[in-house]
């Protein structure tokens, strides 16, 4: 049995990102995906938000997909655009960029880290003891891992496997997605009437001024919201064409389809993200509507939040107790996803009551703090983490500052590159001694001449020292002569290690 530190089932965007994190840890780490390769039938999710950009910018990979897809305002709150070309990121937009092309990219990079993927297996149960977990493979192999990390999408194996209760609201609406091929010319474009929205547009598209602008030729993206919720089986042709038939009066001579799926207002939660060894993350832990984008950034950022922590775990330098950090924050982060998206969901709705509350919000969010406010939100910049009293900063992402260093000027991001944490000091330096962190944290004597602004919270106090986690999130601000120092490397990182 072939035996790696910790075994992830499921290769779309969480497990890909997670791999990369616990590669870059220097973990053993494996993937087995069902599909035969990375290909995706389907386009799926449209592309990335800020706070993603910045993630993969953290890693020094945003570039890859900066550079195949178009960037642009993509923040949006029931159909209310909410633009944060004003925030004080260096992503102000968001990335239209398909599903395919970011597992792609992905890939790519995971690729480059050595990590090793099993295609066209599945993980079809598992067992775990005290030391570790036996995963069962259909190919009547199996592997074991110190840790197994469930990635496996909303139907996920490993969750049910594992007995992890998933509660939340049944659907109430469903809808067909689908690319296609017609006979005669659509009416291109959203329709919207009594039962929901729906819409035709080329898959292809081009951004011009802002605005998406679908290409003349290649497949067609149809979307069809259902008569009835349709059943948990996989959609034919002959169910889209009947409800396509139920909305527009003809079918359009829909043909040759190359993916058909159904998606739903379903919003449900794993009841926990951990069950001893074994870990859930990304769709496989949140299931929710599409609207809002918000589904693989959160699976995403979930992998950023749990890979240095199951890295340090596995790699002995912090107790277990640190994966308890993870449901604690990630939970409540996709909580809130689920609960912007049924309300989004029921803004949506198509009757005069629903338009004119739609109307209502949409006139509320034209209002300058309402409007900062859900920008921060739906784009994930205003994640914080409940880290307890003090600075702002506690708790919520580090901002890419420009630093000028004893070597020259250089990009805080820079430093989280191999996800390691950093000590970023701005007085004087030699004030607290690393060395027993050395190996793990490193020291960083800068200045930073500017203003320290988050994201919908605006200017805040500059800091004499901050403590970043790899993930990019702020552990600890102070003064690096205080006594906490100690304590916040303790928790995060580790104990001392001995002279
Ligand atoms: C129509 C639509 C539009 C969307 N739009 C957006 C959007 O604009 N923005 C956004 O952020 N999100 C969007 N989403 C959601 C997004 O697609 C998902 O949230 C995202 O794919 C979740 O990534 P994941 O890696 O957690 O799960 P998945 O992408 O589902 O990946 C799970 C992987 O596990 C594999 N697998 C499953 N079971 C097993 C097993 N037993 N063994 C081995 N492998 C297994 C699967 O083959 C798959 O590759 C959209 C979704 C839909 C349907």
């Amino acid at each position: 049995m072939t035996e790696h530190a910790v075994v992830i089932a499921g290769g779309g965007p969480t497990g890909l990102m997670l791999a990369g994190e616990l590669a870059l840890a220097g973990v053993d780490v494996a993937i087995v995906e069902r599909r035969a390769s990375q290909e995706l039938a389907g386009s799926r999710a449209g592309g990335l938000h800020s706070r993603t950009i910045e993630v993969l910018d953290q890693r020094g990979i945003a570039d890859r997909f900066l550079a195949e897809g178009q960037a642009v305002q993509v923040a949006a709150f029931a159909g209310t655009p909410l633009d944060i070309s004003d925030f004080p990121t260096r992503h102000p937009y968001g990335l239209g960029l398909w599903q395919n092309h970011i597992e792609r990219i992905l890939a790519g990079w995971v690729h480059e880290l050595r990590v090793p993927i099993h295609y066209g297996i599945e993980v079809t149960g598992f067992a775990q003891d005290d030391t570790g977990v036996d995963v069962e493979l259909s190919d009547g192999q199996s592997l074991r891992g110190d840790y197994l990390v469930g990635c496996d999408g909303g139907r996920s194996l490993v969750r049910r496997a594992a007995g992890i209760e998933f509660p939340g609201w049944a659907p109430t609406t469903s809808s067909l997605i689908a690319e296609v091929e017609l006979a005669e010319e659509p009416e291109w474009g959203i329709r919207r009437d009594a039962l929901g929205i729906h819409s035709f547009g080329r898959l292809e598209y081009e951004i011009r001024d802002g605005e998406v602008v679908y290409m003349d030729w290649g497949p067609i993206r149809v979307m069809v919201t259902e008569q009835h919720v349709g059943p948990t089986t996989e959609p034919t042709l002959r169910d889209l064409s009947e409800a396509l038939i139920a909305v527009w009066g003809t079918d359009y001579g829909v043909h040759s389809p190359t993916w058909i799926s159904r998606f739903t207002d379903m919003a449900r939660q794993a009841a926990a993200y951990r069950d001893g060894r074994v870990l859930l993350a990304g769709d496989a832990a949140h299931v929710h509507n599409p609207v809002g984008g918000q589904g693989l950034n959160t699976g995403v950022q979930d992998a950023v939040n749990l890979g240095w922590k199951l890295a340090q775990v596995v790699n002995q330098t912090s107790p277990e107790s640190l994966l308890d950090t993870y449901h604690d924050e990630r939970h409540p982060v996709a909580a809130r996803v689920l609960r912007n998206t049924l309300a989004q969901v029921a803004l949506f709705r198509q009757d005069d009551r629903t338009k004119a509350l739609r109307d209502t919000i949409s006139e509320l969010l034209s209002m300058d703090e309402p409007h900062t406010r859900f920008a921060a939100m739906m784009s994930g910049l205003d994640i914080h983490y409940e880290l307890g009293e003090g600075h702002p900063l506690l708790g919520r992402r580090m901002p890419d500052l420009d630093l000028i260093t004893a070597n020259g000027p250089l990009r805080v991001f820079t430093l989280l590159h191999d996800a390691r944490p950093v000590l970023l000091n701005l007085v004087e330096p030699g004030g607290f001694d690393m060395a027993p962190w050395a190996d793990r944290v490193q020291l960083v004597d800068a200045e930073f001449v500017g203003t320290w602004e988050l994201p919908a919270l605006g200017a805040v106090t500059a800091p004499a020292a901050v403590l970043i986690r790899p993930d990019g999130y702020v552990a600890w601000v102070g003064d690096p002569t205080e006594l906490g120092l100690a304590d916040a490397l303790t928790t995060w990182f580790g104990p001392p290690s001995a002279a």
